[in-house]
């Protein structure tokens, strides 16, 4: 038998590299060699105990890596290629793959659902899942592919076009990135909210036209200076809790669009008579699918490449898989300067 290193939760705010078996890719999955992985918010989510935690596979799911062995009956990748992986794998037969709405597939199954996701030295990821990335692209561009993918589909449900003033609420990886997304759409105008120093510097540098600290500033006050009183086509709310849902609701104007892309937890207390009076249309946008003819993946592999969003500027910290304990502290403390912090291997 063949192990590897794992790292794999083991409490609250704790989490072990493993010796873990080494297993083969059942058929249809595919082996890969986990080169880079970011740490995501979903991740922090699960240290911290609000999501479950897998006490036997270790997670991670902003994976680029190289495809090392093919379970059976899998075609179209070959060993050696270099891969992007979505998180979860989808049937593409049941009613909503059918309907192009993949993400909603009836037997969707989690990277690390019985399986070691990328915070380990390998991974198996089911091929419907997997992207084959330009040789040019880099491991760390290609382990952003993932979460731009994320920020990239809820600009797309909000329909954000040249004709739109967007506000991003929430100055973490995919707020930077759902602003990216934006600026690359070529919208009207747009404003972020953030917290720390290091997302103002960010997201001025990702082009964003309104910088709102909102430990200094009144976002409905700067967005209401801005709009002459009207608000904001677009809202794109990457927080979650009441609280930013009401702040996403007070600087829509009447008849805009707020999109929901933020892990919310607890069922909350909110006005909904916003909505009523207001006509606008609130939505919600679940990791990636098809935006229009497209793959989200497909978008953000395009976006990346062709330069026009510059992901790796998001990357503050990067650490070898050894130190996945500092990887994961730094992460969770965002007075640490993090943004995105990689494992690489
Ligand atoms: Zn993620
Ligand atoms: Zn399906």
């Amino acid at each position: 038998m063949s192990t590897m290193k794992a790292a794999i939760y083991t409490g609250i705010e704790q989490i072990s590299l493993q010796e873990v078996e080494y297993t083969s890719p059942a058929p249809g999955y595919v082996g890969i060699d986990a080169k880079q992985t970011g740490i995501c918010g979903s991740d922090l989510h699960s240290y911290f105990g609000h999501w479950n935690q897998s006490h036997t596979h270790a997670a991670g799911h902003e994976t680029c890596g190289i495809v090392v062995e093919l379970g059976e009956g899998v075609t179209g990748l070959q060993p050696g290629d270099k891969v992007a992986i979505e998180f979860f794998s989808h049937c593409g037969r049941c009613l909503y793959c059918r309907k192009g709405y993949y993400n909603h597939c009836q037997e969707r199954r989690w990277v690390s659902h019985n399986a070691h996701g990328g915070f380990a030295e390998y991974t198996n990821a089911h091929i419907s899942g997997l992207f084959k990335l330009p040789e040019s692209m880099s491991f760390e561009e290609g382990a952003l592919v993932e979460p731009l993918a994320v920020s990239y589909r809820a600009v797309g449900q909000a329909n954000a076009t040249y004709q739109d003033r967007v506000a991003i609420i929430g100055g973490g990886t995919i707020g930077q990135f759902a602003l990216a997304a934006a600026v690359a759409a070529g919208v009207k105008e747009t404003l972020i909210t953030v917290k720390y120093d290091q997302q103002a510097k960010l997201a001025k540098e990702l082009g964003a036209d309104h910088v709102v600290d909102i430990g200094e500033m009144n976002l409905k006050e700067c967005v209401d200076e801005l709009t002459g009183g009207l608000g904001m086509d677009v809202v794109i709310e990457t927080v979650g809790g009441g609280g930013n849902f009401d702040a996403a609701m007070s600087i829509v104007r009447r008849h805009g669009r707020v999109v929901l892309v933020a892990g919310y937890f607890e069922p909350l207390e909110v006005d909904l008579s916003r909505i009523v009076w207001s006509e606008a249309i609130v939505t919600g946008s679940n990791c990636y699918g098809y935006t229009g003819m497209d793959t989200d993946f497909d978008a953000a592999i395009e976006l990346i490449s062709s330069g026009k969003v510059d992901a790796t500027k998001l990357v503050t910290h990067r650490y070898p898989l050894d130190d996945v304990v500092e990887a994961f502290r730094v992460s969770a403390d965002k007075r640490s300067g993090a943004i995105k912090v990689h494992l690489c291997q």
